[in-house]
């Protein structure tokens, strides 16, 4: 499974993640920060398959984009895949005509623009040789993460979100896994602004992965532009040998 984190920049040089979203082998997306601003419109028809994490607008921003630029007429769309406070706030607080069209009321038999699909906590969602599994966070509003799995390998993925009681036993119940998305919002000196708004911080982070195998591989994400070299600062001293922070150039193969 090969995995790129979309994190888009004017600047290409620009290690800041800005926006949050991820590309599952090209095909599936979790959450569409950078989704439309991938290469082509080609490649972003090639997504199938896009899963909500929650509906802040630093993973839900992308979305009417990205299907303004994929739009088709005809019955090709999307699968969208949300949990059901994701849900309502999409139908009344984005695609309300004020924010972005209503596209349920533009929508027709023959003019389509997403299928949606609500998804439960725990309960796999099968898609091809992939299977992905939401689980519950802990954050401002109702959030998931998801268990990315293949016959190959498992990958955990999980902001945005605070450290919470049940991390530990599913993440270590999760069969062959490779690699931990783990949120790392705010430096150690902001744990307050961390716990008002349901992040992590370095702190936080350490305690999460501690019961966590060595080789699994733990990738830092959700770093917050204006603290970025802080956090980094920070997550280096923790002297994980696992530990690597989110990279837009890099594609992470599990
Ligand atoms: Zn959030
Ligand atoms: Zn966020």
């Amino acid at each position: 499974m090969k995995i790129r984190l979309l994190m888009p920049a004017v600047d290409s040089a620009s290690p800041l993640q800005f926006t949050v979203s991820m590309l599952i082998d090209d095909h599936i997306a979790i959450d569409t920060g950078g989704l439309p601003y991938l290469g082509s419109i080609a490649a972003q028809r090639q997504v199938e398959h896009v899963f909500l994490t929650h509906s802040h607008i630093d993973h839900v921003g992308g979305l009417p984009i990205f299907l303004d630029n994929i739009f088709q007429p005809g019955p090709q769309c999307p699968h969208l895949y949300a949990g059901e406070a994701t849900w309502q706030a999409l139908e009344q607080d984005l695609f309300n005509d004020r924010i972005w069209p209503d596209l349920n009321r533009i929508a027709t038999d023959d003019l389509v623009f997403y299928r949606k699909h609500i998804l439960d906590a725990h309960r796999p969602v099968p898609i091809g040789n992939y299977k992905l599994t939401p689980i519950p966070l802990e954050h401002l509003v109702p959030t998931l993460g998801y268990i990315i799995q293949t016959e190959q390998s498992s990958v955990l993925m999980a902001w945005d979100t605070a450290p919470f009681v049940e991390f530990e036993s599913i993440a270590t119940a999760i069969p062959n896994l490779k690699g931990i998305f783990l949120d790392a919002s705010f430096p150690n000196q902001m744990q307050w602004l961390a716990e008002r708004s349901r992040h992590n911080t370095p702190g936080q982070f350490q305690r999460m992965v501690a019961q966590i195998p060595s080789d699994v591989r733990l990738i830092a994400a959700h770093l917050k532009p204006a603290y970025h070299e802080s956090i980094i600062e920070e997550l280096k001293a923790l002297n994980l040998p696992n530990l690597e922070i989110a990279c837009r150039d890099k594609v992470y193969e599990f």
